[in-house]
């Protein structure tokens, strides 16, 4: 499996129902950064990271990738993938510049392509080929329905068709208005829509402060959240001690942490009590591994971020044994030749040999970007 090219490319795929926000952003297009891994035995690999479809910074990954990764691919082994891992996240000159953001954004799409080869080499799902599943089904929470962007009345009407139409039984509502009362105004209107059965999941995107946020989980309490995601800055462990020891809502957070060591921080302060590790910003599937396994040893349930839009993460949640719901946003999945699919509220296993990151032509042709001007 000697690697003969490597070749970044970069798609944005619109987002059928238009522009969508949290309380921290707003998107029309989800960007797919990613990168096509050929060796000399015939096969293809594919990996990708996920980002806000913004162009100028999209290129700045294809380049980590083409100019700064690529040079130190050419002619390795894709089946000595822990080394190559290394080689590529301690290479000095880089490392010196980037421990975190774009070059680990870029490391993700390398590493879950030389996962997608291995996978296609051993002719295995991915999910088999690190194990076999460890759970029969594998529950999804629908996240497309509750944009901070909706009015309450469209909120709480999408939120009961997924469940009466679509089979889903968790949800999840973005958080982070300026007044937190309003937020706590609409999830009770959702709430009493959907009954006391149906699991709720919060999502600040990091808006609010620690006062913010004590003076929301008063009131929220009362209406059995299942977890408050982000509450607070990405990186503040202090504060999320702090409020995880004061309210009775369960705090998930991760999707914005770049390595093992930033989950240890978290996990070693009793700040998280569900970690949402994400291959696409750490770095790849081999660095997932490593925080997924550090959930499970502490008996912290890990349920992924989809900045793949679960395209990778529903082979991991699938095998990895601390993970038994998924998060479905289902914007690119006709981007591959597997998409990820539901059926009544769950997962559907993949079947076909690899990481799930194969684009299709049409998705190649529709949706790509030119990688300089
Ligand atoms: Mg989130």
């Amino acid at each position: 499996m000697r690697i003969t090219s490597v070749e970044p490319f970069i798609l944005h795929a619109p987002i059928a129902r238009g522009a969508i926000s949290d309380s921290t952003n707003t998107i029309t297009h989800w960007g797919i950064a990613g990168v096509r891994i050929a060796t000399d035995d015939g096969l293809e690999g594919y990996g990708f990271t996920g980002t806000h479809a913004h162009l100028a910074s999209d290129r700045l990954i294809a380049a980590c990738i083409g100019d700064c990764y690529a040079p130190l691919l050419l002619g390795e082994d894709a089946a000595d993938g822990d080394r190559l891992w290394l080689k590529l996240a301690r290479y000095p000159a880089l490392q010196w510049v980037a421990r975190a953001g774009i070059a680990h954004l870029a490391l993700a799409a390398i590493d879950i392509a030389l996962w997608d080869l291995r996978a296609k080499k051993a002719g295995l799902p991915l999910w088999k080929l690190l194990g076999g599943a460890t759970s029969a089904r594998l529950e999804a929470y629908n996240t497309d329905i509750g944009w901070l962007s909706f009015a309450k009345d469209k909120l709480v009407e999408g939120c009961v068709r997924t469940i009466e139409q679509d089979g889903f039984r968790r949800i999840k509502l973005k958080v982070g208005h300026d007044d937190p009362m309003v937020d706590v105004d609409r999830i009770e209107a959702v709430r009493k829509a959907v009954g006391p059965h149906v699991t709720i999941a919060l999502d600040a995107n990091g808006k609010w402060d620690l006062p913010t946020c004590k003076r929301f989980c008063a009131r929220a309490e009362a209406l059995d959240i299942f977890w408050l995601e982000e509450p607070m800055w990405y990186d503040d462990v202090g504060s999320h001690a702090e409020l995880a020891a004061s309210t009775a809502i369960p705090i998930a957070l991760g999707e914005q942490l770049y390595s093992a060591d930033a989950f240890a921080s978290f996990m070693g302060a009793h700040a998280v009590h569900y970690a949402q590790p994400d291959v696409t910003r750490l770095a790849g599937i081999t660095e997932y591994i490593r925080v997924a396994d550090a959930a499970h040893a502490r008996r912290l349930p890990v349920v992924a971020h989809v900045g793949d839009m679960g395209q990778v993460h529903v082979h991991l949640s699938f095998w990895h044994p601390a993970t038994t719901i998924l998060e479905y946003i289902p914007w690119i999945r006709d981007c591959f030749v597997e998409p990820i699919a539901i059926d009544d509220g769950h997962y559907v296993r993949p079947q076909a040999p690899g990481a799930g990151c194969t684009p299709t032509d049409e998705a190649m042709g529709a949706y790509a970007k030119p990688l300089r001007d």
